[in-house]
Protein backbone atom coordinates (compact mmCIF):
# COMPACT_ATOMS: atom_id res chain seq x y z
CA UNK A 1 0.00 0.00 0.00
CA UNK A 2 1.45 3.76 -1.13
CA UNK A 3 2.63 5.87 1.95
CA UNK A 4 0.04 8.54 1.46
CA UNK A 5 1.16 10.46 4.12
CA UNK A 6 5.31 10.54 2.67
CA UNK A 7 5.32 14.17 1.98
CA UNK A 8 3.06 14.99 5.12
CA UNK A 9 5.74 13.94 7.09
CA UNK A 10 8.85 14.81 4.99
CA UNK A 11 7.30 18.23 5.76
CA UNK A 12 7.23 18.27 9.42
CA UNK A 13 9.65 17.35 12.68
CA UNK A 14 7.64 15.51 15.03
CA UNK A 15 9.41 16.30 17.81
CA UNK A 16 8.78 20.22 17.24
CA UNK A 17 5.37 20.54 16.56
CA UNK A 18 2.54 18.94 18.09
CA UNK A 19 0.76 18.23 14.64
CA UNK A 20 -0.64 14.25 14.45
CA UNK A 21 1.96 11.97 12.52
CA UNK A 22 -0.93 9.03 11.80
CA UNK A 23 -3.70 8.00 13.09
CA UNK A 24 -6.39 5.01 12.13
CA UNK A 25 -9.53 5.94 10.71
CA UNK A 26 -12.56 4.78 12.75
CA UNK A 27 -15.71 2.45 10.95
CA UNK A 28 -18.09 4.84 10.95
CA UNK A 29 -21.12 4.63 8.46
CA UNK A 30 -19.79 8.34 6.75
CA UNK A 31 -16.84 9.12 6.14
CA UNK A 32 -15.79 12.22 8.08
CA UNK A 33 -14.93 16.07 6.94
CA UNK A 34 -13.10 18.70 8.93
CA UNK A 35 -12.17 22.74 8.26
CA UNK A 36 -9.43 24.01 10.21
CA UNK A 37 -9.29 27.98 10.39
CA UNK A 38 -5.12 28.58 9.97
CA UNK A 39 -3.46 31.34 10.99
CA UNK A 40 0.03 30.96 9.18
CA UNK A 41 1.84 33.45 7.23
CA UNK A 42 -1.94 34.06 5.77
CA UNK A 43 -5.07 33.17 7.29
CA UNK A 44 -7.11 30.05 5.68
CA UNK A 45 -9.35 27.64 5.89
CA UNK A 46 -7.83 24.22 5.58
CA UNK A 47 -10.79 21.87 4.17
CA UNK A 48 -10.14 18.17 4.64
CA UNK A 49 -12.11 14.95 3.44
CA UNK A 50 -11.20 11.56 4.33
CA UNK A 51 -10.93 9.18 1.71
CA UNK A 52 -8.30 6.19 1.20
CA UNK A 53 -7.65 6.30 5.00
CA UNK A 54 -6.35 9.89 4.72
CA UNK A 55 -7.94 13.52 4.73
CA UNK A 56 -7.99 14.96 1.39
CA UNK A 57 -6.80 18.41 2.12
CA UNK A 58 -7.37 22.15 0.61
CA UNK A 59 -6.44 25.26 1.67
CA UNK A 60 -9.36 28.11 0.70
CA UNK A 61 -8.01 31.28 1.59
CA UNK A 62 -11.21 32.98 1.82
CA UNK A 63 -13.11 29.66 3.30
CA UNK A 64 -16.63 28.35 2.13
CA UNK A 65 -19.19 30.78 0.98
CA UNK A 66 -23.15 29.80 0.61
CA UNK A 67 -23.56 32.01 -2.10
CA UNK A 68 -23.82 29.70 -5.29
CA UNK A 69 -22.61 32.19 -7.17
CA UNK A 70 -18.88 32.22 -5.17
CA UNK A 71 -16.53 30.20 -6.51
CA UNK A 72 -13.73 30.08 -3.65
CA UNK A 73 -10.14 29.13 -4.74
CA UNK A 74 -9.36 26.05 -3.07
CA UNK A 75 -5.57 24.58 -2.77
CA UNK A 76 -4.96 21.10 -2.83
CA UNK A 77 -1.88 20.38 -0.27
CA UNK A 78 -0.42 16.92 1.13
CA UNK A 79 -2.81 14.47 2.66
CA UNK A 80 -2.75 14.53 5.92
CA UNK A 81 -3.04 11.74 8.43
CA UNK A 82 -6.72 10.77 10.25
CA UNK A 83 -5.85 12.39 13.48
CA UNK A 84 -5.27 15.71 12.58
CA UNK A 85 -8.81 16.27 12.22
CA UNK A 86 -8.77 16.22 15.65
CA UNK A 87 -5.92 18.74 15.84
CA UNK A 88 -6.40 22.05 17.33
CA UNK A 89 -3.69 24.32 18.55
CA UNK A 90 -0.34 26.12 17.70
CA UNK A 91 2.13 24.44 15.25
CA UNK A 92 5.48 26.52 16.84
CA UNK A 93 7.30 29.04 14.83
CA UNK A 94 9.92 27.60 12.56
CA UNK A 95 7.82 24.36 11.78
CA UNK A 96 5.80 24.05 8.47
CA UNK A 97 2.49 26.32 8.82
CA UNK A 98 3.56 27.71 11.88
CA UNK A 99 0.69 29.50 13.58
CA UNK A 100 -2.47 28.99 15.57
CA UNK A 101 -5.30 26.01 14.08
CA UNK A 102 -8.94 25.53 15.12
CA UNK A 103 -11.74 23.34 14.40
CA UNK A 104 -13.62 25.79 13.07
CA UNK A 105 -16.29 23.30 11.69
CA UNK A 106 -16.50 19.31 11.03
CA UNK A 107 -19.07 16.19 10.89
CA UNK A 108 -19.59 14.03 7.93
CA UNK A 109 -19.91 14.02 4.10
CA UNK A 110 -21.63 11.93 1.56
CA UNK A 111 -20.43 11.66 -1.87
CA UNK A 112 -23.14 12.40 -4.64
CA UNK A 113 -21.35 12.19 -8.08
CA UNK A 114 -19.99 11.68 -10.80
CA UNK A 115 -20.29 7.70 -10.99
CA UNK A 116 -20.36 5.88 -7.62
CA UNK A 117 -16.58 6.38 -6.56
CA UNK A 118 -15.08 9.34 -4.40
CA UNK A 119 -11.33 8.39 -5.10
CA UNK A 120 -11.99 8.22 -8.88
CA UNK A 121 -14.18 11.31 -9.49
CA UNK A 122 -11.22 13.03 -7.07
CA UNK A 123 -8.67 11.92 -9.90
CA UNK A 124 -11.14 13.48 -12.39
CA UNK A 125 -10.72 16.35 -11.09
CA UNK A 126 -14.79 16.74 -9.51
CA UNK A 127 -16.89 15.42 -7.10
CA UNK A 128 -19.78 16.58 -5.25
CA UNK A 129 -21.22 15.64 -2.06
CA UNK A 130 -22.84 16.53 1.43
CA UNK A 131 -21.59 17.96 4.38
CA UNK A 132 -23.44 17.23 7.73
CA UNK A 133 -21.45 19.60 10.24
CA UNK A 134 -22.33 22.20 12.63
CA UNK A 135 -21.69 25.10 10.17
CA UNK A 136 -21.43 23.18 6.63
CA UNK A 137 -24.28 21.75 5.48
CA UNK A 138 -25.87 20.70 2.33
CA UNK A 139 -24.30 19.68 -1.20
CA UNK A 140 -21.10 21.17 -2.33
CA UNK A 141 -18.93 20.90 -5.07
CA UNK A 142 -14.96 20.77 -5.82
CA UNK A 143 -14.04 21.22 -9.27
CA UNK A 144 -10.41 21.51 -10.26
CA UNK A 145 -9.15 24.38 -12.18
CA UNK A 146 -7.61 22.77 -15.93
CA UNK A 147 -4.24 23.89 -17.00
CA UNK A 148 -3.56 27.38 -15.06
CA UNK A 149 -0.99 26.66 -12.51
CA UNK A 150 1.67 24.28 -13.42
CA UNK A 151 1.05 22.93 -10.39
CA UNK A 152 -1.59 22.09 -11.47
CA UNK A 153 -3.50 22.05 -7.86
CA UNK A 154 -6.10 24.94 -8.20
CA UNK A 155 -9.79 24.06 -7.06
CA UNK A 156 -12.94 25.67 -6.74
CA UNK A 157 -15.14 25.48 -3.86
CA UNK A 158 -18.44 25.84 -5.12
CA UNK A 159 -21.98 25.28 -2.97
CA UNK A 160 -24.68 23.92 -5.07
CA UNK A 161 -28.31 25.68 -5.23
CA UNK A 162 -30.25 23.78 -2.24
CA UNK A 163 -32.62 24.72 0.60
CA UNK A 164 -29.29 25.79 2.48
CA UNK A 165 -27.62 28.33 0.15
CA UNK A 166 -27.63 31.72 0.71
CA UNK A 167 -26.33 34.95 -0.72
CA UNK A 168 -26.73 37.08 2.46
CA UNK A 169 -24.73 35.29 4.77
CA UNK A 170 -21.19 34.98 5.17
CA UNK A 171 -20.44 31.95 7.46
CA UNK A 172 -16.87 32.72 8.50
CA UNK A 173 -18.19 36.08 9.74
CA UNK A 174 -20.70 34.69 11.56
CA UNK A 175 -19.70 31.39 13.18
CA UNK A 176 -15.61 32.66 13.48
CA UNK A 177 -15.12 30.63 16.62
CA UNK A 178 -13.59 26.74 17.17
CA UNK A 179 -16.69 24.43 17.54
CA UNK A 180 -14.62 22.51 20.15
CA UNK A 181 -13.33 25.43 22.58
CA UNK A 182 -15.40 28.46 21.11
CA UNK A 183 -12.17 30.53 20.85
CA UNK A 184 -10.97 32.50 17.64
CA UNK A 185 -7.67 31.28 15.64
CA UNK A 186 -5.60 33.84 17.33
CA UNK A 187 -7.01 33.07 20.96
CA UNK A 188 -5.84 29.22 20.99
CA UNK A 189 -2.24 28.71 22.61
CA UNK A 190 -0.26 26.23 23.59
CA UNK A 191 -1.90 25.05 26.48
CA UNK A 192 -4.74 24.32 24.57
CA UNK A 193 -2.89 21.69 21.91
CA UNK A 194 -4.42 18.37 22.02
CA UNK A 195 -2.10 15.99 21.29
CA UNK A 196 -1.97 12.69 19.89
CA UNK A 197 0.10 9.66 21.70
CA UNK A 198 2.94 9.85 18.40
CA UNK A 199 4.03 6.45 18.69
CA UNK A 200 6.37 6.23 15.72
CA UNK A 201 8.46 9.29 16.76
CA UNK A 202 8.26 9.07 20.62
CA UNK A 203 11.17 9.77 22.32
CA UNK A 204 12.95 11.31 18.87
CA UNK A 205 13.32 14.25 20.99
CA UNK A 206 10.85 14.84 23.94
CA UNK A 207 9.61 17.17 25.41
CA UNK A 208 8.24 18.80 22.65
CA UNK A 209 8.01 22.84 22.89
CA UNK A 210 3.86 22.27 23.25
CA UNK A 211 4.19 19.83 26.05
CA UNK A 212 7.41 22.53 27.80
CA UNK A 213 4.69 25.26 27.19
CA UNK A 214 2.25 23.26 28.86
CA UNK A 215 4.18 22.64 32.03
CA UNK A 216 5.21 26.51 32.65
CA UNK A 217 1.65 27.18 31.68
CA UNK A 218 0.69 24.69 34.95
CA UNK A 219 3.47 25.85 36.83
CA UNK A 220 1.77 29.47 37.05
CA UNK A 221 -1.40 27.99 37.88
CA UNK A 222 -2.16 27.95 41.65
CA UNK A 223 -2.15 24.04 43.30
CA UNK A 224 -5.53 24.21 45.25
CA UNK A 225 -7.37 21.51 42.92
CA UNK A 226 -4.62 18.99 41.64
CA UNK A 227 -4.95 17.08 44.63
CA UNK A 228 -8.17 14.83 43.07
CA UNK A 229 -7.13 15.09 39.18
CA UNK A 230 -4.85 13.23 37.10
CA UNK A 231 -1.95 14.94 35.65
CA UNK A 232 -3.55 13.72 32.60
CA UNK A 233 -6.84 15.42 32.92
CA UNK A 234 -4.82 18.95 34.01
CA UNK A 235 -3.17 18.77 30.99
CA UNK A 236 -6.27 19.01 28.45
CA UNK A 237 -6.61 22.77 29.18
CA UNK A 238 -9.00 24.11 31.98
CA UNK A 239 -10.79 26.28 30.03
CA UNK A 240 -12.05 24.06 27.33
CA UNK A 241 -15.01 22.69 27.21
CA UNK A 242 -15.16 18.68 27.10
CA UNK A 243 -14.72 17.13 23.85
CA UNK A 244 -16.09 14.06 22.08
CA UNK A 245 -14.15 10.97 24.18
CA UNK A 246 -12.17 10.13 20.84
CA UNK A 247 -10.91 13.82 20.28
CA UNK A 248 -10.58 13.96 24.24
CA UNK A 249 -9.33 11.28 25.12
CA UNK A 250 -6.78 11.45 27.94
CA UNK A 251 -3.75 9.00 26.64
CA UNK A 252 -0.45 9.86 28.52
CA UNK A 253 1.93 11.84 26.34
CA UNK A 254 5.51 12.46 26.39
CA UNK A 255 7.05 13.09 29.86
CA UNK A 256 7.39 16.74 30.68
CA UNK A 257 9.38 18.56 34.00
CA UNK A 258 6.41 17.97 35.79
CA UNK A 259 4.43 14.34 34.89
CA UNK A 260 6.31 11.04 34.74
CA UNK A 261 5.02 8.25 32.65
CA UNK A 262 2.71 5.99 34.90
MN1 LIG B 1 -3.08 25.24 6.64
Amino acid sequence: MPDRLKKYKEMRDFGETPEPAGGKPKRGKLPLFVIQKHHASRLHYDFRLEMEGVLKSWAVPKGPSYDPTVKRLAMMTEDHPYDYASFEGVIPAGNYGAGNVIIWDNGTWEFIEPGDDPVKALQQGKLTFRLYGKKMFGEWALVKIKGRSPKGNEWLLIKHRDKYANPNVDVTEVAPRSIISNLDVDEIGAENTWQSDRKATYGRRAPTLASRLAAEQQATKKPASRSSRSPGARSRGASAPSRSSRARSPRPTRPTGRRRLR
